[in-house]
């Protein structure tokens, strides 16, 4: 079987249809984004033109598009699922065409998480009877649970951002500013096998303390430490995601020895990982350690974000999440010590198996020092 029939297998769409149907909801409306794709494999442009594949909670599923995109939606891995195309014109309305190929009189329909403001807006004109939800609350169910094709396609993207990591110390040095290292990070995430950078983190000393920072004009000074936080889309259209820790010559005194209490956190916090443990706990556990060594304060941020064809996506390992883990849950675990004036994070993609948890990123933990 080819990569992509494994990927986006036929039965998709009909799983989304029973759930469509167990939510209430009389219709899903994808528009293209990580849902259209999850269902169909037909990465579609965001156009102002409507491309919409309509899941009826009963009755056949049919994608309505652009007699002009009719080509690629065809050459897509959509062309291959059965579903009706049906394209309009320029001249016609495909809100209106949508209503009227719909059972009449839904009460309420599923729109894309990521559906355009104004799409949602002819949406409610074309359909004035139903109320519009969030189609997310449907799709999270399934695009929670990780097939062994989607799992093999995380494990290739980890295995390029590694492979970026592994290169990392060839960029960085004394002078350089952190948006020339950037640069040659980003080439590196094409060159190892991505279609997309998706983030390029350098947060060079002071900037190290801040978990999102932009890259900057800063030259980064020897003996500084470095987080590098990296992550793009694959071919398959699934995402990497990984932060190592480097530094410039020898560290500061007090670095090491949280850089050491971090990596006992994030080692921690995997091992935690099993189905029927709670993000929160696995949350807990990262934060216990950084807690009981006097630095609970420097982490403030929840300990990992759920990963798939978004970067950011279901399951979040947050305090308050208390939906058990299953087996097939992939997601990131990277707490962060940030006490200034330079901080530290450590980040893998870790899947939930049957009896613990598999990594996707298996470059060494410990501060990398460039010499
Ligand atoms: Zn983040
Ligand atoms: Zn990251
Ligand atoms: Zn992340």
């Amino acid at each position: 079987m080819d990569v992509t029939t494994e990927l986006y297998p036929r039965e998709r769409v009909g799983r989304v249809r029973e759930a469509t149907a167990k939510a209430g909801l009389g219709a899903v409306l994808l528009t293209p984004g990580p849902d259209l794709r999850y269902v169909t494999g037909y990465d579609a442009h965001q156009l102002e033109r409507l491309t919409c594949l309509v899941v009826p909670a009963s009755g056949e599923p049919f994608m309505v598009v652009p007699r002009l995109e009719l080509p690629a939606a065809e050459a897509s891995p959509a062309g291959r699922l059965g579903i009706e195309f049906v394209p309009w014109d320029e001249t016609d309305d495909p809100y209106a065409l949508t209503a009227r190929r719909l059972p009449q009189g839904l009460d309420r329909v599923g729109l894309a998480d990521r559906m355009w403001a104004v799409m949602a807006l002819r949406f409610r004109a074309a359909m004035p009877g139903a109320e519009q939800v969030a189609a997310g609350g449907v799709l999270r169910e399934l695009r929670m649970r990780k097939s062994a094709a989607e799992v093999e396609a995380l494990r290739e993207a980890g295995a390029a951002i590694d492979r970026v990591h592994r290169r990392v110390p060839e960029f960085l040095r004394a002078g350089r500013t952190e948006r020339e290292v950037g640069r040659d990070i980003a080439d590196a995430i094409i060159a190892e096998g991505h279609a997309t950078v998706d983030f390029v983190i350098v947060g060079s000393g002071p900037n190290g303390a801040n978990p999102h920072a932009e890259l900057s004009d800063r030259v980064i000074g020897p003996g500084e430490p470095v987080v590098v936080d990296i992550g793009g889309t694959m071919p398959s259209g699934y995402c990497s995601d990984s932060t190592r820790n480097y530094c410039v010559g020898e560290p500061p005194a007090d670095y090491r020895a949280y850089h050491a209490v971090l990596e006992e956190a994030q080692r921690v916090s995997c091992e935690a990982v099993r189905p029927g443990v709670t993000p929160e706990a696995v949350d807990a556990a990262a934060r216990d350690v950084i807690a009981a060594a006097g630095l609970g304060e420097h982490f403030f941020h929840r300990t990992g974000h759920g990963i798939g064809l978004e970067s950011h996506e279901e399951p979040y390992i947050v305090a308050g999440n208390t939906e058990p883990l299953e087996a097939g849950m992939a997601f990131s675990v990277e707490p962060g010590i940030y006490p200034g004036p330079h901080g530290a994070r450590i980040e893998d993609i870790v899947v939930c198996t049957r009896d613990g948890f598999e990594p996707m990123n298996v470059v060494d933990h410990g501060l990398f020092v460039v010499d």
